[in-house]
């Protein structure tokens, strides 16, 4: 059995939303809404014109206002009479998804699931500022992180230490705590002329995009009036004054990219 006729299999397809337009959604993860019997989004970051997709007969729930165990009763109602579920969860799945939870239920329940992954808000932001976290000679390392909030994080990955590393970085779920975002960052790079770049729902119609260095970040996000779902991106790799004269270069002593790519 092939990869595609496998998820179609599973009675319930987690599928990745893409961070907001819906054009961004995988041909796959498409497919799976028009299939399916009831489709179970998270309201408050996936878009609702997802559900225009869905069959005649279809329903759909709004999982930002039911809890777990909701989540969970729905899934065995419907899969209990072998309908098809969709669980479309925003962005990549397996980031801040909170469906491992999910999975052990529906592993205990016996019911069949399978995983397809989506497009992060970490990329499509990167994608929107018309950047390139990996640039040769700057970074080779993305490091995806969120602030401490209701959410613990481990001290070993405490966001001053990780900026220490000096790697580009996409931090989630934090923009509401710009200023001790900043001043982390600002002392793990060790430098407060860092460029870095807010981008609020990327992709979506109102989409923000500031970019500035640490010194003022934390001004222009509350200048903006930025409260959640952004994206904070920190590092070198957004100089790109840098980037465009380096890769100038290459072109124009070489004439072609020899030797850039070693991988
Ligand atoms: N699984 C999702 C992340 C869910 S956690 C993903 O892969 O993107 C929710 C956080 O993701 C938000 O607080 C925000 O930091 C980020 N986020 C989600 N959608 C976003 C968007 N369109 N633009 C910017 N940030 C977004």
């Amino acid at each position: 059995m092939g990869y595609t006729e496998k998820i179609e299999e599973a009675l319930v397809a987690i599928v990745g939303a893409g961070p907001g337009n819906p054009d961004l959604i995988t041909v796959l993860g498409r497919k799976l809404i028009e299939n399916a019997d009831a489709v179970i989004y998270a309201g408050s970051l996936v878009s609702a014109e997802h559900l225009k997709f869905m069959k005649e007969g279809a329903v759909s729930y709004n999982s930002s206002k039911i809890n777990l165990d909701e989540v969970m009763e729905t899934i065995k109602e419907h899969t209990g009479k072998n309908e098809k579920v969709v669980r479309l969860h925003t962005g990549d799945p397996s980031i801040y998804g909170a469906i491992k939870e999910q999975m052990d239920r529906m592993d205990e329940m016996g019911i069949t699931y399978a995983v397809v992954p989506g497009v992060s808000s970490f990329s499509a932001s990167c994608a929107q500022l018309k950047e390139e976290f990996t640039l040769p000679d700057v970074s080779q390392t993305v490091i995806l992180t969120r602030m401490k909030g209701r959410t613990g994080v481990p001290e070993t990955e405490d966001l001053e230490k990780l900026a220490s590393y000096k790697a580009s970085m996409s931090i989630f779920l934090s923009v509401g705590m710009i200023e001790d975002v900043a001043e982390k960052l600002k002392k793990g790079y060790g430098s407060d002329e860092v460029p870095c770049a807010v981008v609020y729902k990327a992709t979506w119609e109102d989409e923000k995009i500031i970019r500035c260095t640490l010194k003022d970040l934390a001004e222009e996000v509350k200048e903006a009036g930025i409260k959640m779902t952004a994206q904070i991106l920190v590092g070198w790799f957004l100089d790109s004054e840098y980037s465009l004269s380096k890769l100038y270069d290459k072109e124009f002593t070489t004439g072609y990219r020899k030797g850039t790519k070693s991988e």
